[in-house]
């Protein structure tokens, strides 16, 4: 059995120079490089969704594509290249008159954008590029009528990043659109159940291990074509949805 001293623990990973594994095996209070995640966590009850929390800062932005240009981002919380400014999300004209090529939007905030650019109420031509939607595990990722209603509207590719219970970026859509590859210096990813838990190695005073997330996946581990290593998620619903899904 473990033994979760660590856990009560004060102080945080320095998180620049410690692979995954370390920081796993330093929030299970186990230090066995090499050793089977999966078989480590077996043992372990799986722990219910965490309250949704501050994050410990800013991250920086990943944009699925090098192509951007001119970035607007309409979410706080990120550092930012140079190609990127952030806008309020109601400063309309703001972003307009700069022109953006590609969008990093909430959710709800591109749907309502959506809605009006098909109302005839907002336009943006120069948005050519893609779309990055950031959605919420504990809230609603993208589903696919999401996605319909962005392409209708924008037509151009949305690619999806998912944040955790802190706010922090724990998978982000792949370029090819085969799933989100896990943010896997920032989570574990197991499915139980077929229910997707997260160990998040970002939280260490307060540690989130094997957290329900009430949402079902398949976990993809193998390599993939857009050359990023990290396993993804892929078919990510609600449980009961998925189940139904099934039947
Ligand atoms: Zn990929």
């Amino acid at each position: 059995m473990f033994s979760f001293r660590f856990l009560r623990r004060r102080g945080r990973a320095d998180s620049s120079s410690e692979t995954t594994l370390a920081k796993l095996g330093r929030v299970l209070n186990r230090h066995e490089p090499g050793a089977d995640v999966a078989s480590l966590l077996q043992d372990v009850p799986p722990s219910w969704p965490p309250e949704r929390r501050q994050n410990h800062g800013p991250q920086a932005l990943a944009f699925p594509l090098a192509a951007a240009k001119k970035i607007a981002v309409l979410r706080p919380g990120f550092t930012l290249p140079e190609t990127a400014k952030e806008f309020a999300a109601h400063d309309l004209a703001g972003i307009q008159a700069w022109e953006p090529d590609a969008l990093v939007v909430p959710l709800n905030s591109a749907l309502l954008l959506a809605d009006q650019k098909l109302r005839g109420k907002f336009e943006l031509p120069s948005l050519s590029l893609a779309v990055t939607a950031i959605t919420r595990i504990d809230d609603s990722p993208m589903a696919q009528h999401h996605r319909d209603l962005l392409w209708r509207a924008f037509e151009v590719p949305v690619f999806e990043q998912l944040l955790g219970w802190d706010g922090a970026v724990i998978a982000r859509e792949c370029e090819l659109h085969c799933g989100l590859h896990l943010a896997d210096e920032t989570v574990i990813a197991t499915i139980r159940d077929e229910e997707l838990l997260l160990t998040h190695l970002n939280q260490v005073e307060e540690p989130i291990v094997l957290a329900r997330s009430g949402y079902g996946a398949t976990l993809l581990p193998e390599a993939c074509e857009c050359g990023a290593t990290s396993p993804r998620l892929c078919d990510l619903m609600p449980v009961r949805q998925r189940v139904r899904a099934m039947e």
